[in-house]
């Protein structure tokens, strides 16, 4: 059987039929990954989020070559948020409708569990609506050392403060041999899938997440979407949840170290890779197009190339944006929708477990 044909009615690729995708015609590849998403999301309906970003310290000693967001605790633009900080930004969210929070930041030595497990009580006291995913694996491995308690023993702690699950961030290309050659202090593969697993086990929230343009090549693409997919097998079986969703996006390297060094990801390449994962990632239903970095016209255009959701409102990202000369820091419903609107689906608010919340209204729309 023709290896599309395969992929259209449904049966799983391995790895090297994965990686085989990368030379057939992009068209063709895009054509099942869209009729793949109509099966497997809502036909007509693309998903947003309403959310914001709180990024609550840059002071990082990972020290990534490609991060243009971190400082060590001795530059001038160094910060920490205090809680109250913290808290005014939540309340300007939930102003605006929105009722979940993104908060992550750098492995900062000098915030002890306490700091974070004070932080979440906090923001569950004065904002008990308001769903709060936070700290990526990196943070958590940090805390392990910092700490020496075990990723198990942190996150029951912070799910007993208030955690309602971890973005899936810091996973780029889970294969070590590249994201070290990128940035050698990086968190594992391994550690990176362990840490994850444990938050699912524990009943937390979690996306699946991938970086394309570190110099890696179909091969470990490839590589990448199966450690995903064996992950969301074992977590559904295991645990009873697994990933909520998937999302890619492109290096971004402006004002940092690696501007030059790392080749980075063209528009095609993004496409090509998102409608790779819609094929790949048969048991992940809800799949972003990233208008954060690929502008919103080749964000309109990935609706075509597996994506069934627009992401969300992204309300102050400062980690990716700071790499980045071009993207925009964040986007109103409005304008989501209007995006949705004109590449000819529905809008529809989701929370994050892909369950519609709501269609937005004409005025919200601009209509
Ligand atoms: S990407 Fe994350 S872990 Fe790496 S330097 Fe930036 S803040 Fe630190």
């Amino acid at each position: 059987m023709d290896l599309l044909d395969k992929a259209l009615a449904g049966r799983r690729l391995n790895r090297d039929e994965i990686t085989r995708l990368y030379s057939l015609p992009l068209p063709e590849v895009a054509a099942v990954a869209h009729a793949l998403r109509l099966e497997r999301a809502h036909p007509e309906y693309v998903t947003y989020l309403i959310d914001r970003n709180i990024n609550y310290s840059n002071v990082c000693t990972v020290a990534c070559g490609y991060c243009a967001f971190y400082r060590s605790r001795r530059q001038p633009d160094a910060y920490t948020l205090s809680y109250e900080e913290i808290g005014r930004k939540v309340a300007e969210l939930e102003s605006v409708g929105g009722k979940r929070i993104l908060l992550q930041g750098g492995v900062n030595p000098e915030l002890p569990l306490s700091w974070y497990e004070g932080l979440l009580r906090y923001l569950k006291e004065n904002h008990p609506a308001v769903r709060i995913d936070a700290f990526s694996p990196e943070e958590i491995l940090g805390l392990e050392k910092l700490s020496g308690l075990s990723a198990r023993q942190i996150l029951t702690a912070l799910k007993d403060a208030g955690l309602d699950g971890m973005p899936g961030a810091g996973a780029e290309i889970l294969v070590d041999e590249v994201r070290h050659a990128a940035a050698p202090a990086r968190i594992s593969s391994a550690d990176w899938l362990r840490i994850v697993e444990n938050a699912l086990s524990l009943g937390l929230y979690s996306l699946a997440s991938m970086v394309i343009g570190m110099g890696e090549g179909p091969a470990e693409r490839s590589q990448h979407l199966i450690l995903l997919r064996d992950l969301q097998d074992r977590a559904l079986k295991t645990y009873g949840n697994g990933f909520s969703g998937f999302a890619l996006w492109t290096m971004q390297l402006d004002n940092t170290r690696l501007a030059g060094k790392l080749p980075g990801a063209s528009a095609y390449e993004y496409l090509q890779t998102l409608a790779i994962a819609r094929i790949a990632l048969d048991n992940i239903a809800g799949h972003q197009a990233s208008w954060p970095t690929m502008g919103f016209k080749i964000a309109q255009t990935a609706l075509y190339y597996g994506a069934n959701d627009f992401g969300s409102t992204m309300l102050e990202e400062n980690v990716v944006s700071a790499a980045s000369g071009n993207v925009r820091r964040s986007a109103s419903v409005g304008e989501i929708s209007r995006q949705i609107r004109e590449a000819g689906f529905v809008p529809a608010e989701r929370n994050v477990f892909y369950e519609i919340v709501s269609a937005p209204s004409r005025e919200a729309v601009g209509e």
